[in-house]
Protein backbone atom coordinates (compact mmCIF):
# COMPACT_ATOMS: atom_id res chain seq x y z
CA UNK A 1 0.00 0.00 0.00
CA UNK A 2 2.77 2.21 1.23
CA UNK A 3 4.45 2.03 -2.57
CA UNK A 4 0.57 2.31 -4.22
CA UNK A 5 -0.10 5.04 -2.07
CA UNK A 6 3.14 6.70 -3.10
CA UNK A 7 2.97 6.13 -6.55
CA UNK A 8 -0.10 7.76 -6.61
CA UNK A 9 0.90 10.87 -4.85
CA UNK A 10 3.64 11.03 -7.51
CA UNK A 11 1.44 11.48 -10.13
CA UNK A 12 0.27 14.79 -8.76
CA UNK A 13 4.17 16.15 -9.50
CA UNK A 14 7.06 14.49 -10.75
CA UNK A 15 9.89 16.81 -12.02
CA UNK A 16 12.75 15.75 -9.56
CA UNK A 17 11.87 12.18 -9.36
CA UNK A 18 13.14 11.80 -6.30
CA UNK A 19 12.98 8.26 -4.73
CA UNK A 20 11.75 6.33 -7.74
CA UNK A 21 8.50 3.73 -6.69
CA UNK A 22 9.25 0.38 -6.48
CA UNK A 23 9.55 -1.16 -10.14
CA UNK A 24 6.72 -3.14 -9.37
CA UNK A 25 4.08 -0.31 -8.66
CA UNK A 26 2.33 0.25 -11.79
CA UNK A 27 -1.02 2.18 -12.51
CA UNK A 28 -3.88 -0.02 -13.72
CA UNK A 29 -3.95 0.34 -17.75
CA UNK A 30 -7.25 2.30 -17.87
CA UNK A 31 -4.96 5.15 -16.51
CA UNK A 32 -2.60 4.78 -19.37
CA UNK A 33 -3.75 6.75 -22.38
CA UNK A 34 -1.43 5.62 -25.05
CA UNK A 35 -3.80 5.74 -27.24
CA UNK A 36 -5.20 9.43 -26.74
CA UNK A 37 -4.27 12.27 -29.10
CA UNK A 38 -2.18 14.07 -27.18
CA UNK A 39 -2.62 17.42 -28.34
CA UNK A 40 -5.28 19.53 -29.28
CA UNK A 41 -3.87 20.14 -32.67
CA UNK A 42 -3.07 18.57 -35.69
CA UNK A 43 -0.05 16.59 -35.02
CA UNK A 44 0.27 13.48 -35.15
CA UNK A 45 1.45 12.21 -31.95
CA UNK A 46 4.13 10.16 -33.22
CA UNK A 47 5.81 12.86 -35.90
CA UNK A 48 9.47 13.08 -35.31
CA UNK A 49 11.17 16.81 -33.64
CA UNK A 50 9.92 19.59 -35.37
CA UNK A 51 12.42 22.46 -35.92
CA UNK A 52 12.28 24.97 -33.13
CA UNK A 53 10.91 28.34 -34.17
CA UNK A 54 12.98 31.75 -33.27
CA UNK A 55 12.70 33.18 -29.97
CA UNK A 56 9.12 35.25 -30.46
CA UNK A 57 10.10 38.70 -31.75
CA UNK A 58 7.47 39.92 -29.03
CA UNK A 59 6.60 38.06 -25.95
CA UNK A 60 3.23 38.08 -25.06
CA UNK A 61 2.62 40.24 -21.97
CA UNK A 62 1.14 39.54 -18.48
CA UNK A 63 -0.26 42.15 -16.68
CA UNK A 64 -2.39 40.18 -13.56
CA UNK A 65 -4.01 41.45 -10.61
CA UNK A 66 -4.69 38.68 -8.12
CA UNK A 67 -6.60 39.22 -4.74
CA UNK A 68 -6.67 36.01 -2.57
CA UNK A 69 -8.94 35.42 0.15
CA UNK A 70 -6.90 33.36 2.24
CA UNK A 71 -9.63 32.28 4.59
CA UNK A 72 -11.96 31.00 2.22
CA UNK A 73 -9.05 30.21 -0.42
CA UNK A 74 -10.91 32.46 -3.22
CA UNK A 75 -8.84 33.75 -6.08
CA UNK A 76 -10.34 37.10 -7.69
CA UNK A 77 -7.94 37.89 -10.87
CA UNK A 78 -7.92 40.96 -13.51
CA UNK A 79 -5.83 39.77 -15.83
CA UNK A 80 -4.24 41.43 -19.22
CA UNK A 81 -2.84 39.60 -21.77
CA UNK A 82 -1.37 41.43 -25.11
CA UNK A 83 -0.23 38.67 -27.70
CA UNK A 84 1.61 39.18 -30.91
CA UNK A 85 1.24 37.14 -33.85
CA UNK A 86 5.16 36.26 -33.94
CA UNK A 87 4.08 33.55 -36.86
CA UNK A 88 4.15 33.91 -40.42
CA UNK A 89 0.29 32.95 -41.05
CA UNK A 90 -2.55 35.14 -40.04
CA UNK A 91 -4.55 33.36 -36.87
CA UNK A 92 -8.32 33.51 -37.08
CA UNK A 93 -8.43 32.17 -33.37
CA UNK A 94 -6.40 32.41 -29.91
CA UNK A 95 -6.49 29.41 -27.77
CA UNK A 96 -6.18 30.22 -24.14
CA UNK A 97 -4.98 27.58 -21.55
CA UNK A 98 -7.14 27.08 -18.15
CA UNK A 99 -5.13 24.70 -16.68
CA UNK A 100 -6.51 25.73 -13.16
CA UNK A 101 -9.84 23.74 -14.54
CA UNK A 102 -7.97 20.69 -15.06
CA UNK A 103 -6.51 20.74 -11.45
CA UNK A 104 -9.45 21.15 -9.93
CA UNK A 105 -10.44 24.56 -9.40
CA UNK A 106 -13.91 26.26 -9.93
CA UNK A 107 -12.71 28.89 -12.57
CA UNK A 108 -15.71 31.23 -13.58
CA UNK A 109 -14.58 33.67 -16.43
CA UNK A 110 -16.54 36.66 -15.06
CA UNK A 111 -15.48 39.27 -18.25
CA UNK A 112 -13.27 39.02 -21.62
CA UNK A 113 -13.05 42.05 -23.68
CA UNK A 114 -10.47 43.29 -26.24
CA UNK A 115 -8.41 46.37 -25.87
CA UNK A 116 -7.12 46.35 -29.16
CA UNK A 117 -6.74 44.33 -31.85
CA UNK A 118 -9.81 42.73 -33.72
CA UNK A 119 -12.89 41.41 -31.72
CA UNK A 120 -13.15 38.09 -29.77
CA UNK A 121 -15.37 35.94 -29.28
CA UNK A 122 -15.53 33.29 -26.81
CA UNK A 123 -16.26 29.61 -26.99
CA UNK A 124 -17.32 27.83 -24.09
CA UNK A 125 -14.25 26.54 -21.63
CA UNK A 126 -14.00 22.97 -22.45
CA UNK A 127 -11.41 20.87 -21.03
CA UNK A 128 -8.99 23.31 -19.83
CA UNK A 129 -9.42 25.61 -23.29
CA UNK A 130 -10.92 28.15 -24.23
CA UNK A 131 -11.19 29.01 -27.75
CA UNK A 132 -11.31 33.09 -29.19
CA UNK A 133 -12.76 33.16 -32.46
CA UNK A 134 -11.60 36.86 -33.76
CA UNK A 135 -13.67 39.31 -36.32
CA UNK A 136 -10.54 39.88 -38.21
CA UNK A 137 -7.48 37.53 -38.67
CA UNK A 138 -4.21 38.84 -36.60
CA UNK A 139 -1.80 39.21 -39.16
CA UNK A 140 1.98 38.49 -38.64
CA UNK A 141 3.33 40.90 -36.47
CA UNK A 142 0.18 42.46 -35.29
CA UNK A 143 -0.74 42.43 -31.43
CA UNK A 144 -4.01 41.31 -29.73
CA UNK A 145 -4.79 42.63 -26.46
CA UNK A 146 -7.38 41.33 -24.39
CA UNK A 147 -8.82 42.32 -20.46
CA UNK A 148 -10.48 39.73 -18.96
CA UNK A 149 -11.59 38.91 -15.11
CA UNK A 150 -12.26 35.21 -13.04
CA UNK A 151 -12.61 34.26 -10.14
CA UNK A 152 -11.96 30.63 -9.13
CA UNK A 153 -12.25 28.54 -5.83
CA UNK A 154 -8.48 26.75 -5.01
CA UNK A 155 -9.07 22.68 -4.56
CA UNK A 156 -8.26 21.43 -1.06
CA UNK A 157 -5.19 19.28 -1.19
CA UNK A 158 -1.65 19.26 -1.08
CA UNK A 159 -0.44 20.08 -5.12
CA UNK A 160 0.80 22.65 -7.06
CA UNK A 161 -2.66 24.62 -7.20
CA UNK A 162 -4.54 23.93 -4.13
CA UNK A 163 -4.19 24.22 0.05
CA UNK A 164 -3.89 22.56 2.78
CA UNK A 165 -3.87 24.07 6.32
CA UNK A 166 -0.14 24.59 6.25
CA UNK A 167 0.10 26.30 2.40
CA UNK A 168 -1.82 27.78 -0.48
CA UNK A 169 -0.18 26.88 -3.96
CA UNK A 170 -0.57 28.56 -6.80
CA UNK A 171 0.90 26.84 -10.13
CA UNK A 172 -0.86 27.84 -13.73
CA UNK A 173 -3.22 29.57 -12.07
CA UNK A 174 -3.78 31.90 -14.88
CA UNK A 175 -4.98 31.23 -18.48
CA UNK A 176 -2.08 31.66 -20.91
CA UNK A 177 -1.36 31.18 -24.79
CA UNK A 178 0.21 28.30 -25.86
CA UNK A 179 2.90 28.52 -28.46
CA UNK A 180 1.88 27.96 -32.14
CA UNK A 181 3.97 26.52 -34.30
CA UNK A 182 2.80 26.95 -38.68
CA UNK A 183 2.13 23.00 -39.54
CA UNK A 184 1.36 21.93 -35.64
CA UNK A 185 -1.33 24.43 -34.55
CA UNK A 186 -1.24 25.35 -31.00
CA UNK A 187 0.90 23.35 -28.63
CA UNK A 188 -1.65 22.83 -25.50
CA UNK A 189 -1.73 18.62 -24.89
CA UNK A 190 -3.42 16.82 -22.91
CA UNK A 191 -2.51 15.60 -19.19
CA UNK A 192 -1.10 12.10 -19.00
CA UNK A 193 -0.90 10.07 -16.46
CA UNK A 194 3.10 10.61 -15.66
CA UNK A 195 5.06 13.60 -16.01
CA UNK A 196 4.19 17.18 -17.10
CA UNK A 197 2.44 18.13 -20.07
CA UNK A 198 2.77 22.04 -20.39
CA UNK A 199 4.54 24.15 -23.17
CA UNK A 200 5.06 27.46 -22.32
CA UNK A 201 6.43 30.59 -24.59
CA UNK A 202 8.63 33.03 -23.16
CA UNK A 203 6.83 36.18 -21.91
CA UNK A 204 6.64 39.16 -19.56
CA UNK A 205 4.65 39.13 -16.13
CA UNK A 206 4.10 42.32 -13.95
CA UNK A 207 2.17 40.48 -11.11
CA UNK A 208 0.14 42.64 -8.28
CA UNK A 209 -0.93 40.39 -5.26
CA UNK A 210 -2.84 41.40 -2.25
CA UNK A 211 -3.51 38.68 0.25
CA UNK A 212 -7.06 39.35 2.27
CA UNK A 213 -7.99 37.68 5.16
CA UNK A 214 -4.64 36.77 5.87
CA UNK A 215 -3.57 34.49 8.32
CA UNK A 216 -0.45 36.26 10.91
CA UNK A 217 3.02 36.14 9.99
CA UNK A 218 2.17 35.75 6.27
CA UNK A 219 4.55 35.09 3.81
CA UNK A 220 4.27 35.05 0.16
CA UNK A 221 7.07 32.94 -1.67
CA UNK A 222 7.65 34.41 -5.38
CA UNK A 223 9.89 34.28 -8.20
CA UNK A 224 11.11 37.63 -8.46
CA UNK A 225 12.09 40.14 -5.97
CA UNK A 226 9.09 41.67 -3.96
CA UNK A 227 8.64 45.46 -4.62
CA UNK A 228 6.17 47.15 -1.45
CA UNK A 229 3.30 48.58 -3.08
CA UNK A 230 -0.21 49.44 -1.26
CA UNK A 231 -1.78 46.93 0.09
CA UNK A 232 0.21 44.62 -1.71
CA UNK A 233 3.70 43.73 -3.79
CA UNK A 234 4.31 44.00 -7.35
CA UNK A 235 6.73 41.56 -8.65
CA UNK A 236 8.30 41.91 -12.56
CA UNK A 237 9.29 38.73 -14.35
CA UNK A 238 10.80 38.76 -17.78
CA UNK A 239 11.80 36.37 -20.20
CA UNK A 240 9.92 33.58 -18.24
CA UNK A 241 8.00 30.40 -18.80
CA UNK A 242 5.41 31.14 -15.86
CA UNK A 243 5.21 32.64 -13.21
CA UNK A 244 4.09 30.51 -9.63
CA UNK A 245 4.17 31.27 -6.29
CA UNK A 246 2.81 30.24 -2.25
CA UNK A 247 1.65 31.74 0.68
CA UNK A 248 1.12 30.55 3.95
CA UNK A 249 0.91 32.28 7.55
CA UNK A 250 4.11 29.14 8.50
CA UNK A 251 7.04 30.13 6.70
CA UNK A 252 10.33 30.86 8.19
CA UNK A 253 12.57 32.17 5.25
CA UNK A 254 16.13 32.28 5.08
CA UNK A 255 18.18 34.22 2.54
CA UNK A 256 21.40 33.87 0.88
CA UNK A 257 23.57 35.66 -2.23
CA UNK A 258 25.44 34.05 -5.03
CA UNK A 259 26.81 36.72 -6.76
CA UNK A 260 24.01 39.61 -7.52
CA UNK A 261 21.17 36.50 -7.24
CA UNK A 262 19.13 36.79 -3.58
CA UNK A 263 18.22 33.45 -2.68
CA UNK A 264 15.10 32.53 -0.24
CA UNK A 265 14.02 29.02 1.49
CA UNK A 266 10.68 29.17 2.53
CA UNK A 267 10.29 26.40 4.68
CA UNK A 268 8.38 25.03 8.10
CA UNK A 269 10.16 25.70 11.52
CA UNK A 270 11.06 22.19 12.35
CA UNK A 271 12.84 21.55 9.38
CA UNK A 272 15.57 24.41 9.40
CA UNK A 273 18.73 22.61 9.61
CA UNK A 274 18.07 20.88 6.28
CA UNK A 275 16.61 24.53 4.59
CA UNK A 276 19.78 25.97 5.69
CA UNK A 277 21.84 23.08 3.73
CA UNK A 278 19.41 23.92 0.61
CA UNK A 279 20.08 27.24 0.74
CA UNK A 280 23.61 26.26 0.64
CA UNK A 281 23.37 23.78 -2.22
CA UNK A 282 21.18 26.18 -3.80
CA UNK A 283 23.77 28.99 -3.88
CA UNK A 284 26.73 26.27 -4.93
CA UNK A 285 24.52 24.90 -8.06
CA UNK A 286 23.96 28.66 -9.48
CA UNK A 287 27.72 29.01 -9.17
CA UNK A 288 28.73 25.52 -10.98
CA UNK A 289 26.06 25.92 -13.73
CA UNK A 290 26.58 29.70 -14.32
CA UNK A 291 30.48 28.64 -14.48
CA UNK A 292 29.00 25.90 -17.08
CA UNK A 293 26.29 27.71 -19.30
CA UNK A 294 26.32 30.90 -18.70
CA UNK A 295 24.78 33.28 -16.23
CA UNK A 296 21.48 32.51 -13.80
CA UNK A 297 18.36 33.80 -16.29
CA UNK A 298 16.56 35.46 -13.40
CA UNK A 299 16.71 37.89 -10.87
CA UNK A 300 16.24 35.96 -8.06
CA UNK A 301 16.07 32.27 -6.79
CA UNK A 302 13.11 30.34 -4.42
CA UNK A 303 13.15 27.36 -2.67
CA UNK A 304 9.88 26.48 -1.47
CA UNK A 305 9.40 23.92 0.84
CA UNK A 306 6.20 21.90 -0.66
CA UNK A 307 3.49 18.91 1.31
CA UNK A 308 3.02 17.98 -2.04
CA UNK A 309 5.15 14.91 -3.18
CA UNK A 310 8.71 14.90 -4.88
CA UNK A 311 9.37 19.14 -6.40
CA UNK A 312 8.12 20.95 -9.58
CA UNK A 313 10.65 23.55 -11.14
CA UNK A 314 9.97 26.95 -12.70
CA UNK A 315 11.43 30.22 -12.97
CA UNK A 316 12.99 31.63 -10.42
CA UNK A 317 11.13 29.04 -8.01
CA UNK A 318 10.45 25.97 -7.14
CA UNK A 319 8.94 23.48 -4.75
CA UNK A 320 10.48 20.51 -3.15
CA UNK A 321 8.93 17.84 -0.92
CA UNK A 322 9.20 18.82 3.37
CA UNK A 323 10.11 14.34 2.93
CA UNK A 324 13.17 15.92 1.42
CA UNK A 325 14.09 17.63 4.32
CA UNK A 326 12.82 15.53 6.91
CA UNK A 327 15.15 12.88 5.65
CA UNK A 328 18.07 15.17 5.57
CA UNK A 329 21.35 13.88 6.32
CA UNK A 330 23.48 16.31 7.48
CA UNK A 331 25.67 15.61 4.34
CA UNK A 332 25.26 15.73 0.52
CA UNK A 333 24.56 12.41 0.34
CA UNK A 334 20.50 12.67 0.30
CA UNK A 335 17.52 13.46 -1.93
CA UNK A 336 17.15 16.78 -0.25
CA UNK A 337 20.85 17.82 -2.03
CA UNK A 338 21.17 15.95 -5.29
CA UNK A 339 17.18 17.39 -5.63
CA UNK A 340 18.55 20.99 -5.15
CA UNK A 341 21.15 20.86 -7.72
CA UNK A 342 18.29 19.33 -10.06
CA UNK A 343 15.83 22.08 -9.58
CA UNK A 344 17.74 25.10 -9.77
CA UNK A 345 19.35 23.05 -13.36
CA UNK A 346 15.55 23.81 -15.21
CA UNK A 347 16.15 27.44 -14.73
CA UNK A 348 18.41 26.61 -17.68
CA UNK A 349 16.13 23.49 -18.92
CA UNK A 350 12.57 24.91 -18.64
CA UNK A 351 13.31 28.39 -18.39
CA UNK A 352 15.98 29.53 -20.26
CA UNK A 353 15.91 27.14 -22.76
CA UNK A 354 12.23 25.65 -23.47
CA UNK A 355 11.15 22.47 -24.63
CA UNK A 356 7.59 20.15 -25.50
CA UNK A 357 7.67 18.95 -21.83
CA UNK A 358 4.97 15.75 -22.97
CA UNK A 359 6.59 15.12 -26.24
CA UNK A 360 10.00 15.23 -25.73
CA UNK A 361 10.50 15.34 -21.71
CA UNK A 362 13.86 14.30 -21.90
CA UNK A 363 15.08 17.39 -23.39
CA UNK A 364 14.72 19.12 -19.95
CA UNK A 365 14.57 16.20 -17.22
CA UNK A 366 17.91 14.36 -18.70
CA UNK A 367 19.41 17.61 -18.58
CA UNK A 368 18.60 18.44 -15.13
CA UNK A 369 19.13 15.16 -14.06
CA UNK A 370 22.51 15.17 -15.17
CA UNK A 371 23.37 18.27 -13.53
CA UNK A 372 23.23 16.70 -10.50
CA UNK A 373 26.00 14.82 -11.51
CA UNK A 374 27.63 17.64 -12.67
CA UNK A 375 27.04 19.53 -9.01
CA UNK A 376 28.71 16.58 -7.78
CA UNK A 377 32.04 16.88 -9.49
CA UNK A 378 32.11 20.17 -8.93
CA UNK A 379 31.68 20.68 -5.04
CA UNK A 380 32.35 16.99 -3.67
CA UNK A 381 33.82 14.85 -6.55
CA UNK A 382 34.46 11.66 -4.65
CA UNK A 383 30.28 11.36 -4.45
CA UNK A 384 30.78 10.49 -7.96
CA UNK A 385 30.44 7.12 -7.84
CA UNK A 386 27.74 7.58 -4.98
CA UNK A 387 25.21 9.71 -6.70
CA UNK A 388 25.61 7.23 -9.81
CA UNK A 389 24.67 4.53 -7.63
CA UNK A 390 22.17 6.41 -5.76
CA UNK A 391 20.48 8.20 -8.41
CA UNK A 392 20.97 5.50 -11.48
CA UNK A 393 22.47 2.27 -10.62
CA UNK A 394 20.64 0.63 -8.55
CA UNK A 395 17.14 1.17 -10.22
CA UNK A 396 18.60 -0.80 -13.06
CA UNK A 397 16.72 1.54 -15.68
CA UNK A 398 15.48 0.56 -18.93
CA UNK A 399 13.23 2.42 -21.51
CA UNK A 400 13.78 4.95 -24.17
CA UNK A 401 15.54 7.98 -23.48
CA UNK A 402 13.33 9.85 -26.54
CA UNK A 403 9.94 8.68 -25.12
CA UNK A 404 6.36 10.62 -24.46
CA UNK A 405 4.48 10.89 -21.35
CA UNK A 406 2.07 9.54 -23.06
CA UNK A 407 4.26 6.03 -23.63
CA UNK A 408 4.40 4.85 -20.31
CA UNK A 409 1.92 3.55 -17.65
CA UNK A 410 3.38 4.09 -14.84
CA UNK A 411 5.79 6.52 -12.10
CA UNK A 412 8.83 4.33 -12.31
CA UNK A 413 9.13 3.31 -16.05
CA UNK A 414 9.14 6.94 -17.42
CA UNK A 415 11.71 8.14 -14.82
CA UNK A 416 13.65 5.26 -15.60
CA UNK A 417 13.69 5.92 -19.42
CA UNK A 418 13.61 9.24 -19.86
CA UNK A 419 15.95 10.48 -16.62
CA UNK A 420 17.94 7.94 -15.67
CA UNK A 421 18.72 6.53 -18.91
CA UNK A 422 18.79 10.27 -20.06
CA UNK A 423 21.57 10.53 -17.66
CA UNK A 424 23.77 7.63 -18.74
CA UNK A 425 23.01 8.69 -22.72
CA UNK A 426 24.06 12.05 -22.07
CA UNK A 427 27.53 10.54 -19.93
CA UNK A 428 28.19 8.23 -22.94
CA UNK A 429 27.97 11.54 -25.04
CA UNK A 430 30.05 13.28 -23.25
CA UNK A 431 32.70 10.64 -23.15
CA UNK A 432 32.71 10.45 -27.00
CA UNK A 433 32.73 13.88 -28.01
CA UNK A 434 35.25 14.67 -24.92
CA UNK A 435 34.73 17.13 -22.15
CA UNK A 436 35.88 20.69 -24.30
CA UNK A 437 33.29 19.79 -27.15
CA UNK A 438 30.39 18.22 -24.39
CA UNK A 439 30.81 21.57 -22.51
CA UNK A 440 30.80 24.30 -25.20
CA UNK A 441 27.63 22.38 -26.56
CA UNK A 442 25.94 22.68 -23.59
CA UNK A 443 26.61 26.44 -23.14
CA UNK A 444 26.03 26.94 -26.97
CA UNK A 445 22.70 25.13 -26.60
CA UNK A 446 21.83 27.62 -23.38
CA UNK A 447 22.37 30.27 -25.35
CA UNK A 448 20.72 29.25 -28.90
CA UNK A 449 18.05 27.76 -27.03
CA UNK A 450 17.34 31.39 -24.96
CA UNK A 451 13.78 32.40 -25.27
CA UNK A 452 12.89 29.29 -27.35
CA UNK A 453 11.60 25.96 -27.51
CA UNK A 454 14.34 23.31 -28.38
CA UNK A 455 13.37 20.04 -30.05
CA UNK A 456 15.46 16.75 -30.90
CA UNK A 457 16.24 18.23 -34.37
CA UNK A 458 18.26 21.31 -33.16
CA UNK A 459 19.76 19.61 -30.06
CA UNK A 460 21.74 17.24 -32.35
CA UNK A 461 22.24 19.68 -35.45
CA UNK A 462 24.20 22.04 -32.73
CA UNK A 463 25.51 19.27 -31.00
CA UNK A 464 27.34 18.55 -35.03
CA UNK A 465 28.27 21.97 -35.03
CA UNK A 466 30.92 21.33 -32.06
CA UNK A 467 31.74 17.23 -32.54
CA UNK A 468 32.10 14.96 -35.82
CA UNK A 469 31.71 11.95 -33.13
CA UNK A 470 29.61 9.17 -34.94
CA UNK A 471 27.05 8.59 -32.40
CA UNK A 472 24.49 6.60 -35.00
CA UNK A 473 25.33 3.89 -32.55
CA UNK A 474 24.24 5.56 -29.04
CA UNK A 475 21.45 6.91 -30.56
CA UNK A 476 19.91 3.17 -31.68
CA UNK A 477 20.91 2.35 -28.12
CA UNK A 478 18.95 4.82 -26.35
CA UNK A 479 16.22 6.56 -28.55
CA UNK A 480 13.78 4.07 -30.12
CA UNK A 481 13.93 5.98 -33.88
ZN1 LIG B 1 13.09 17.80 -13.23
Amino acid sequence: MKAAGLLLLCLLAACAAGPAPAPEATLPNTLSPTNETPTQTASEPGAGPQPAAPAPAMRTQYWLQATLDYAAHYLHVRQEIEYSNNNTEALGEILLVVEAQRQGASFQLLRLETVAGPAATLNEPTDGLVRLTLAAPLAPGEALHLAMEYELYLPRGPALLGWTERQTNLVDWYPYAPPYRAGQGWLAHSPAAVGEHGVYESADFEVHIRVRNAPAGLSVAAPAPAEGTDGGWLYRLENARRFVWSASGHYRRLDARQGDIPISVYFFEEQRDAAEAALRVAREAIEVYSGLFGPYPYEHAAIVMALFPDGMESDGLFFLDQHYFITYTYDRRNYLTALTAHEIAHNWWFGQVGSDQALEPWLDESLAIYCELLYYQAVQPDLENWWWDFRIQRFAPGGWVGSRIYDHNGFAPYVHAVYMRGALFLHELRGMTGDEAFFAFLRDYAEQGRGRIMGRADFFALLAQHSDADISGLLAEYFED
